[in-house]
Protein backbone atom coordinates (compact mmCIF):
# COMPACT_ATOMS: atom_id res chain seq x y z
CA UNK A 1 0.00 0.00 0.00
CA UNK A 2 1.24 2.91 -0.61
CA UNK A 3 1.46 5.28 2.15
CA UNK A 4 0.79 8.70 0.81
CA UNK A 5 -2.46 7.53 -0.72
CA UNK A 6 -3.58 4.78 1.60
CA UNK A 7 -6.88 5.49 3.39
CA UNK A 8 -7.23 4.17 6.55
CA UNK A 9 -10.05 3.98 9.26
CA UNK A 10 -9.40 3.21 13.01
CA UNK A 11 -11.96 2.40 15.26
CA UNK A 12 -11.69 2.91 18.78
CA UNK A 13 -10.50 6.32 20.40
CA UNK A 14 -8.64 4.68 23.59
CA UNK A 15 -4.74 4.36 23.98
CA UNK A 16 -4.22 2.09 21.10
CA UNK A 17 -6.37 3.86 18.98
CA UNK A 18 -5.30 7.20 19.08
CA UNK A 19 -1.47 6.02 19.42
CA UNK A 20 -2.29 4.09 16.04
CA UNK A 21 -3.82 6.60 14.09
CA UNK A 22 -1.17 9.21 15.44
CA UNK A 23 1.41 6.64 14.06
CA UNK A 24 -0.29 6.17 10.44
CA UNK A 25 -1.22 9.83 10.36
CA UNK A 26 2.07 10.74 10.81
CA UNK A 27 3.36 8.44 8.39
CA UNK A 28 1.46 10.14 5.60
CA UNK A 29 -1.68 7.74 5.51
CA UNK A 30 -5.23 9.87 5.44
CA UNK A 31 -6.25 8.38 8.58
CA UNK A 32 -10.22 8.93 9.89
CA UNK A 33 -10.42 7.51 13.59
CA UNK A 34 -13.97 6.69 14.33
CA UNK A 35 -15.65 6.05 18.11
CA UNK A 36 -18.54 5.70 19.77
CA UNK A 37 -18.52 8.14 22.71
CA UNK A 38 -15.65 10.51 23.27
CA UNK A 39 -11.74 9.93 23.97
CA UNK A 40 -10.43 7.72 26.29
CA UNK A 41 -14.25 6.87 27.80
CA UNK A 42 -12.74 2.98 28.17
CA UNK A 43 -10.43 1.21 29.75
CA UNK A 44 -7.96 3.81 28.83
CA UNK A 45 -10.30 6.70 30.99
CA UNK A 46 -10.16 4.51 34.23
CA UNK A 47 -6.66 2.66 34.50
CA UNK A 48 -4.52 2.24 36.63
CA UNK A 49 -1.91 2.73 33.86
CA UNK A 50 1.65 1.16 35.64
CA UNK A 51 3.82 0.71 33.32
CA UNK A 52 6.05 -2.57 33.83
CA UNK A 53 6.83 -6.23 32.87
CA UNK A 54 7.01 -7.42 36.64
CA UNK A 55 6.50 -11.20 37.69
CA UNK A 56 6.62 -14.06 34.98
CA UNK A 57 5.43 -14.15 31.71
CA UNK A 58 6.08 -15.36 28.31
CA UNK A 59 9.45 -14.56 26.77
CA UNK A 60 7.74 -12.84 23.86
CA UNK A 61 5.61 -10.27 25.65
CA UNK A 62 8.14 -9.79 28.44
CA UNK A 63 9.72 -8.53 25.72
CA UNK A 64 7.76 -6.53 23.91
CA UNK A 65 6.41 -4.74 27.56
CA UNK A 66 10.18 -3.59 28.20
CA UNK A 67 9.86 -2.35 24.34
CA UNK A 68 6.91 -0.40 25.53
CA UNK A 69 8.57 1.11 28.47
CA UNK A 70 11.30 2.22 26.48
CA UNK A 71 8.60 4.14 24.36
CA UNK A 72 7.11 5.79 26.83
CA UNK A 73 10.48 7.07 28.24
CA UNK A 74 11.35 8.64 24.53
CA UNK A 75 7.67 10.01 24.88
CA UNK A 76 8.71 11.72 28.02
CA UNK A 77 11.55 13.08 26.40
CA UNK A 78 9.79 14.50 23.99
CA UNK A 79 6.83 15.58 25.22
CA UNK A 80 7.25 15.63 29.12
CA UNK A 81 6.81 19.74 29.35
CA UNK A 82 3.63 20.02 26.86
CA UNK A 83 -0.40 19.20 28.29
CA UNK A 84 0.56 18.99 32.19
CA UNK A 85 2.11 15.49 31.29
CA UNK A 86 5.30 16.41 33.30
CA UNK A 87 2.66 15.47 36.47
CA UNK A 88 1.16 12.58 34.20
CA UNK A 89 3.42 10.55 33.13
CA UNK A 90 6.08 9.67 35.75
CA UNK A 91 8.86 7.28 36.07
CA UNK A 92 9.38 6.83 40.27
CA UNK A 93 9.34 3.00 39.91
CA UNK A 94 6.73 0.21 41.63
CA UNK A 95 6.60 -1.34 45.11
CA UNK A 96 5.25 -4.70 45.68
CA UNK A 97 5.14 -7.21 48.40
CA UNK A 98 3.47 -10.55 48.92
CA UNK A 99 0.10 -11.57 50.59
CA UNK A 100 0.63 -13.18 54.34
CA UNK A 101 1.46 -16.50 53.87
CA UNK A 102 2.92 -15.88 50.09
CA UNK A 103 6.83 -14.94 49.11
CA UNK A 104 7.75 -12.78 46.14
CA UNK A 105 11.15 -14.47 46.76
CA UNK A 106 11.10 -16.20 43.61
CA UNK A 107 9.57 -13.24 42.01
CA UNK A 108 12.73 -11.24 42.65
CA UNK A 109 15.12 -14.00 41.99
CA UNK A 110 13.03 -14.39 38.52
CA UNK A 111 12.92 -10.70 37.44
CA UNK A 112 16.81 -10.62 38.54
CA UNK A 113 17.79 -13.84 36.41
CA UNK A 114 16.52 -11.88 33.04
CA UNK A 115 17.60 -8.65 33.85
CA UNK A 116 14.81 -7.09 35.16
CA UNK A 117 15.78 -4.25 37.59
CA UNK A 118 14.28 -5.60 40.65
CA UNK A 119 15.86 -4.86 44.13
CA UNK A 120 14.64 -6.92 47.55
CA UNK A 121 14.22 -4.06 50.47
CA UNK A 122 13.32 -4.68 53.90
CA UNK A 123 10.84 -3.03 55.33
CA UNK A 124 13.40 -0.91 56.94
CA UNK A 125 14.67 -0.14 54.23
CA UNK A 126 11.88 1.26 51.61
CA UNK A 127 12.05 4.79 52.84
CA UNK A 128 15.93 5.51 51.24
CA UNK A 129 14.75 4.03 48.09
CA UNK A 130 10.80 5.26 47.52
CA UNK A 131 8.50 7.71 50.39
CA UNK A 132 5.53 7.70 51.68
CA UNK A 133 4.60 3.76 52.21
CA UNK A 134 4.24 2.86 56.47
CA UNK A 135 6.91 0.16 56.91
CA UNK A 136 4.37 -1.42 59.19
CA UNK A 137 2.23 -2.61 56.77
CA UNK A 138 4.77 -4.49 54.47
CA UNK A 139 5.38 -7.81 54.48
CA UNK A 140 7.91 -8.71 57.41
CA UNK A 141 10.00 -10.61 54.40
CA UNK A 142 10.48 -7.17 52.74
CA UNK A 143 9.22 -5.78 49.49
CA UNK A 144 10.47 -6.10 45.73
CA UNK A 145 11.18 -2.31 44.67
CA UNK A 146 11.56 -1.95 40.17
CA UNK A 147 13.01 1.39 40.07
CA UNK A 148 12.51 1.84 35.74
CA UNK A 149 8.77 1.40 36.44
CA UNK A 150 6.53 4.11 35.90
CA UNK A 151 2.73 5.44 35.22
CA UNK A 152 0.93 7.51 32.65
CA UNK A 153 -2.09 9.23 32.96
CA UNK A 154 -3.77 7.84 29.91
CA UNK A 155 -5.98 10.54 28.91
CA UNK A 156 -3.41 13.52 29.04
CA UNK A 157 -1.06 11.34 27.10
CA UNK A 158 -3.82 10.86 24.39
CA UNK A 159 -4.42 14.65 24.30
CA UNK A 160 -0.89 14.85 23.05
CA UNK A 161 -1.09 12.25 20.65
CA UNK A 162 -4.28 13.67 18.91
CA UNK A 163 -2.29 16.81 18.79
CA UNK A 164 0.31 15.38 16.24
CA UNK A 165 -2.39 13.54 14.77
CA UNK A 166 -4.42 16.68 13.77
CA UNK A 167 -1.28 18.41 12.78
CA UNK A 168 -0.52 15.85 10.50
CA UNK A 169 -4.43 15.73 8.64
CA UNK A 170 -6.17 13.05 10.96
CA UNK A 171 -9.69 13.10 11.53
CA UNK A 172 -11.13 12.46 14.53
CA UNK A 173 -15.03 11.57 15.01
CA UNK A 174 -16.42 11.01 18.20
CA UNK A 175 -20.02 10.26 18.86
CA UNK A 176 -20.41 8.14 16.38
CA UNK A 177 -21.97 5.15 17.99
CA UNK A 178 -20.85 1.96 17.02
CA UNK A 179 -18.88 1.44 14.09
CA UNK A 180 -18.72 -1.59 12.01
CA UNK A 181 -16.22 -2.81 9.63
CA UNK A 182 -17.76 -3.67 6.17
CA UNK A 183 -15.77 -6.65 3.90
CA UNK A 184 -16.55 -7.23 0.74
CA UNK A 185 -15.26 -10.68 -1.59
CA UNK A 186 -12.77 -11.20 1.74
CA UNK A 187 -11.41 -7.91 2.09
CA UNK A 188 -12.34 -4.53 4.33
CA UNK A 189 -13.72 -1.95 2.13
CA UNK A 190 -14.31 0.72 4.97
CA UNK A 191 -16.83 1.14 8.18
CA UNK A 192 -20.40 2.43 8.61
CA UNK A 193 -21.36 3.66 11.82
CA UNK A 194 -24.49 3.73 13.82
CA UNK A 195 -24.86 7.21 13.38
CA UNK A 196 -25.34 6.70 9.58
CA UNK A 197 -21.73 7.56 8.22
CA UNK A 198 -19.68 5.71 6.10
CA UNK A 199 -15.98 6.30 5.96
CA UNK A 200 -14.33 3.71 2.55
CA UNK A 201 -10.59 2.73 3.62
CA UNK A 202 -7.81 0.18 2.39
CA UNK A 203 -7.80 -0.73 5.49
CA UNK A 204 -9.29 -0.94 9.09
CA UNK A 205 -7.78 -1.36 12.24
CA UNK A 206 -10.47 -2.43 15.33
CA UNK A 207 -9.45 -1.27 18.55
CA UNK A 208 -12.21 -1.09 20.45
CA UNK A 209 -10.65 -2.11 23.77
CA UNK A 210 -12.91 -5.60 25.97
CA UNK A 211 -15.28 -4.72 22.55
CA UNK A 212 -12.79 -6.66 19.70
CA UNK A 213 -14.02 -10.17 20.55
CA UNK A 214 -17.87 -8.69 20.08
CA UNK A 215 -16.97 -6.97 17.01
CA UNK A 216 -15.05 -9.86 15.49
CA UNK A 217 -18.08 -12.46 15.96
CA UNK A 218 -20.31 -9.84 14.00
CA UNK A 219 -17.91 -11.05 11.05
CA UNK A 220 -18.05 -14.79 11.89
CA UNK A 221 -14.48 -14.55 13.90
CA UNK A 222 -13.47 -16.01 17.22
CA UNK A 223 -11.20 -14.07 19.74
CA UNK A 224 -11.97 -15.83 23.03
CA UNK A 225 -12.24 -12.89 25.71
CA UNK A 226 -11.80 -12.82 29.35
CA UNK A 227 -12.12 -9.08 29.77
CA UNK A 228 -14.20 -8.76 33.33
CA UNK A 229 -15.71 -5.87 35.30
CA UNK A 230 -12.88 -3.82 36.73
CA UNK A 231 -13.45 -0.36 39.15
CA UNK A 232 -11.07 2.02 39.49
CA UNK A 233 -11.41 4.71 42.62
CA UNK A 234 -10.28 7.81 42.70
CA UNK A 235 -9.09 10.10 45.53
CA UNK A 236 -9.75 14.21 46.25
CA UNK A 237 -6.36 15.61 46.36
CA UNK A 238 -4.46 14.66 49.72
CA UNK A 239 -1.09 15.39 50.59
CA UNK A 240 0.91 12.43 50.57
CA UNK A 241 4.93 11.46 49.85
CA UNK A 242 3.83 8.64 47.46
CA UNK A 243 5.79 8.96 44.49
CA UNK A 244 6.23 4.85 43.13
CA UNK A 245 3.24 2.77 42.00
CA UNK A 246 2.07 0.50 44.65
CA UNK A 247 0.93 -2.88 44.52
CA UNK A 248 0.21 -4.29 48.14
CA UNK A 249 -2.23 -7.77 48.51
CA UNK A 250 -5.34 -5.73 49.01
CA UNK A 251 -5.02 -2.24 47.11
CA UNK A 252 -2.73 -0.92 44.17
CA UNK A 253 -2.47 2.65 44.69
CA UNK A 254 -0.91 4.92 42.02
CA UNK A 255 -0.25 8.76 42.25
CA UNK A 256 -2.46 10.68 39.49
CA UNK A 257 -2.00 14.78 38.25
CA UNK A 258 -3.21 17.34 40.76
CA UNK A 259 -2.43 15.41 43.95
CA UNK A 260 -4.78 12.69 43.78
CA UNK A 261 -4.58 8.92 44.09
CA UNK A 262 -6.07 6.18 41.80
CA UNK A 263 -6.93 3.09 43.35
CA UNK A 264 -7.86 -0.59 42.56
CA UNK A 265 -8.08 -4.27 43.84
CA UNK A 266 -8.90 -8.06 42.62
CA UNK A 267 -11.42 -8.45 45.63
CA UNK A 268 -13.41 -4.63 44.81
CA UNK A 269 -13.28 -5.92 41.46
CA UNK A 270 -15.02 -8.91 42.32
CA UNK A 271 -17.95 -6.69 44.48
CA UNK A 272 -19.12 -4.86 42.23
CA UNK A 273 -22.81 -5.86 40.98
CA UNK A 274 -23.74 -6.94 37.11
CA UNK A 275 -27.20 -6.23 36.91
CA UNK A 276 -27.14 -6.41 33.05
CA UNK A 277 -24.13 -5.45 30.40
CA UNK A 278 -23.30 -1.77 31.20
CA UNK A 279 -25.49 -1.48 33.92
CA UNK A 280 -23.57 -1.91 37.04
CA UNK A 281 -23.35 -0.90 40.56
CA UNK A 282 -20.83 -0.45 43.00
CA UNK A 283 -21.51 -0.48 47.12
CA UNK A 284 -20.58 2.34 49.34
CA UNK A 285 -18.46 -0.72 51.27
CA UNK A 286 -16.16 -0.96 48.43
CA UNK A 287 -15.54 1.82 48.16
CA UNK A 288 -14.71 2.78 51.47
CA UNK A 289 -12.81 -0.49 52.06
CA UNK A 290 -11.06 0.72 49.06
CA UNK A 291 -10.33 4.20 50.79
CA UNK A 292 -9.14 2.24 54.15
CA UNK A 293 -7.17 -0.31 52.47
CA UNK A 294 -5.06 2.42 50.27
CA UNK A 295 -4.51 4.93 54.00
CA UNK A 296 -3.38 1.43 56.30
CA UNK A 297 -0.35 1.29 53.58
CA UNK A 298 0.60 4.65 53.42
CA UNK A 299 2.71 7.24 55.48
CA UNK A 300 1.07 8.54 58.58
CA UNK A 301 -2.56 6.85 57.26
CA UNK A 302 -3.77 9.62 55.65
CA UNK A 303 -7.69 10.30 55.30
CA UNK A 304 -8.31 9.78 52.07
CA UNK A 305 -11.69 10.86 50.71
CA UNK A 306 -13.60 9.35 47.43
CA UNK A 307 -13.74 12.08 44.45
CA UNK A 308 -15.33 9.53 41.91
CA UNK A 309 -15.13 6.12 40.43
CA UNK A 310 -15.04 4.49 36.35
CA UNK A 311 -16.63 0.89 36.59
CA UNK A 312 -16.51 -1.03 33.24
CA UNK A 313 -14.67 -3.78 30.98
CA UNK A 314 -11.17 -4.42 31.25
CA UNK A 315 -9.94 -5.96 27.96
CA UNK A 316 -8.11 -9.23 28.89
CA UNK A 317 -7.70 -11.89 26.09
CA UNK A 318 -8.39 -15.31 26.59
CA UNK A 319 -5.20 -16.23 27.07
CA UNK A 320 -4.09 -13.43 28.58
CA UNK A 321 -1.72 -12.28 25.81
CA UNK A 322 -1.84 -9.63 23.31
CA UNK A 323 -4.11 -10.13 20.27
CA UNK A 324 -2.23 -8.09 17.51
CA UNK A 325 -1.73 -7.97 13.67
CA UNK A 326 -4.09 -8.88 10.45
CA UNK A 327 -6.87 -10.85 10.61
CA UNK A 328 -6.92 -13.91 8.45
CA UNK A 329 -9.26 -14.35 5.63
CA UNK A 330 -9.92 -10.79 5.76
CA UNK A 331 -7.66 -8.71 3.62
CA UNK A 332 -6.77 -5.01 5.59
CA UNK A 333 -8.24 -5.57 8.44
CA UNK A 334 -6.20 -5.33 11.56
CA UNK A 335 -7.01 -6.00 15.32
CA UNK A 336 -5.23 -5.00 18.44
CA UNK A 337 -7.20 -6.17 21.65
CA UNK A 338 -4.71 -6.62 24.84
CA UNK A 339 -4.55 -6.16 29.21
CA UNK A 340 -1.56 -3.90 29.48
CA UNK A 341 -2.38 -2.08 27.21
CA UNK A 342 -1.17 0.92 29.22
CA UNK A 343 2.29 -0.04 28.80
CA UNK A 344 2.09 -0.84 25.62
CA UNK A 345 -0.30 1.85 24.28
CA UNK A 346 2.89 3.34 22.16
CA UNK A 347 4.83 0.32 20.63
CA UNK A 348 1.82 -1.17 19.59
CA UNK A 349 0.56 1.54 17.60
CA UNK A 350 3.75 2.57 16.54
CA UNK A 351 4.13 -1.39 14.50
CA UNK A 352 1.04 -1.88 14.30
CA UNK A 353 1.00 1.54 11.95
CA UNK A 354 4.03 0.36 10.00
CA UNK A 355 2.66 -3.18 9.44
CA UNK A 356 -0.58 -1.76 7.78
CA UNK A 357 1.55 0.50 5.66
CA UNK A 358 4.11 -1.79 4.68
CA UNK A 359 2.38 -5.09 4.90
CA UNK A 360 6.12 -6.20 6.47
CA UNK A 361 5.44 -8.21 9.66
CA UNK A 362 6.92 -7.04 12.67
CA UNK A 363 8.77 -10.18 14.44
CA UNK A 364 8.09 -8.85 18.19
CA UNK A 365 4.32 -9.22 17.33
CA UNK A 366 4.58 -12.82 15.68
CA UNK A 367 3.31 -14.66 19.07
CA UNK A 368 0.37 -12.24 18.81
CA UNK A 369 -1.19 -13.06 16.01
CA UNK A 370 -5.40 -13.08 16.13
CA UNK A 371 -4.83 -16.36 13.48
CA UNK A 372 -3.30 -18.31 16.69
CA UNK A 373 -7.38 -18.51 18.06
CA UNK A 374 -8.27 -20.83 14.96
CA UNK A 375 -10.37 -17.31 13.66
CA UNK A 376 -13.63 -18.57 11.65
CA UNK A 377 -16.07 -19.06 14.01
C1 LIG B 1 -8.89 -0.88 36.28
C2 LIG B 1 -7.85 -1.08 35.20
C3 LIG B 1 -6.51 -1.20 35.56
C4 LIG B 1 -5.54 -1.38 34.58
N1 LIG B 1 -4.23 -1.42 34.94
C5 LIG B 1 -3.28 -1.44 33.98
C6 LIG B 1 -1.90 -1.33 34.35
O1 LIG B 1 -1.58 -1.18 35.52
N2 LIG B 1 -0.97 -1.37 33.35
C7 LIG B 1 -1.31 -1.52 32.04
O2 LIG B 1 -0.42 -1.54 31.19
N3 LIG B 1 -2.61 -1.63 31.66
C8 LIG B 1 -3.58 -1.59 32.61
N4 LIG B 1 -4.89 -1.68 32.26
C9 LIG B 1 -5.23 -2.00 30.88
C10 LIG B 1 -5.20 -0.80 29.96
O3 LIG B 1 -5.76 0.33 30.59
C11 LIG B 1 -5.99 -1.17 28.72
O4 LIG B 1 -5.39 -2.33 28.14
C12 LIG B 1 -6.00 -0.05 27.69
O5 LIG B 1 -6.47 1.15 28.25
C13 LIG B 1 -6.90 -0.49 26.53
O6 LIG B 1 -6.94 0.52 25.58
P1 LIG B 1 -7.79 0.29 24.27
O7 LIG B 1 -7.51 1.46 23.40
O8 LIG B 1 -7.53 -1.06 23.73
O9 LIG B 1 -9.32 0.23 24.76
P2 LIG B 1 -10.28 1.32 25.38
O10 LIG B 1 -9.56 2.31 26.18
O11 LIG B 1 -11.40 0.58 26.04
O12 LIG B 1 -10.81 2.09 24.11
C14 LIG B 1 -11.70 1.50 23.18
C15 LIG B 1 -12.63 2.59 22.67
O13 LIG B 1 -13.39 2.06 21.61
C16 LIG B 1 -14.73 2.51 21.72
N5 LIG B 1 -15.55 1.51 21.02
C17 LIG B 1 -15.85 0.24 21.44
N6 LIG B 1 -16.53 -0.42 20.48
C18 LIG B 1 -16.68 0.46 19.45
C19 LIG B 1 -17.26 0.35 18.16
N7 LIG B 1 -17.79 -0.79 17.70
N8 LIG B 1 -17.25 1.45 17.37
C20 LIG B 1 -16.67 2.61 17.77
N9 LIG B 1 -16.08 2.76 18.97
C21 LIG B 1 -16.07 1.68 19.80
C22 LIG B 1 -14.98 2.59 23.21
O14 LIG B 1 -16.02 3.50 23.50
C23 LIG B 1 -13.62 3.05 23.73
O15 LIG B 1 -13.55 4.45 23.84
C24 LIG B 1 -5.91 -1.49 33.22
C25 LIG B 1 -7.24 -1.35 32.85
C26 LIG B 1 -8.21 -1.15 33.83
C27 LIG B 1 -9.63 -0.95 33.41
Amino acid sequence: MSTSTARVVVVGAGILGVSTAAHLARAGASVDLVTEADVASGASGRSLSWLNSAGARSDAYHLLRTVGIDRWHTFAARHGHEQGLRDGLRFDGGLTWAAPGESFRARHAHELAIGYDSVWLAPEEIAAWTPGVDPAAVAAEGAVFNPGEGWVDLPLAAGVLLEGFRAAGGRLQTGTGRAHPVVEGGRVTGVTTDSGATFAADAVVLATGPWVPRDLADLGLTVPDDSPVSLLLRTKPVEVALRAVLNTPRVAVRPAPGGVLVLDSAWSEEEVVIHREGDYEVKDSTLEGLLAEASAVLAGHPELALDGYGVGRKPIPGDGEPVAGAVDGVEGLHVLFTHSGATLGLVLGEFTAREVLTGQPNPLLAAFRPGRFGARA
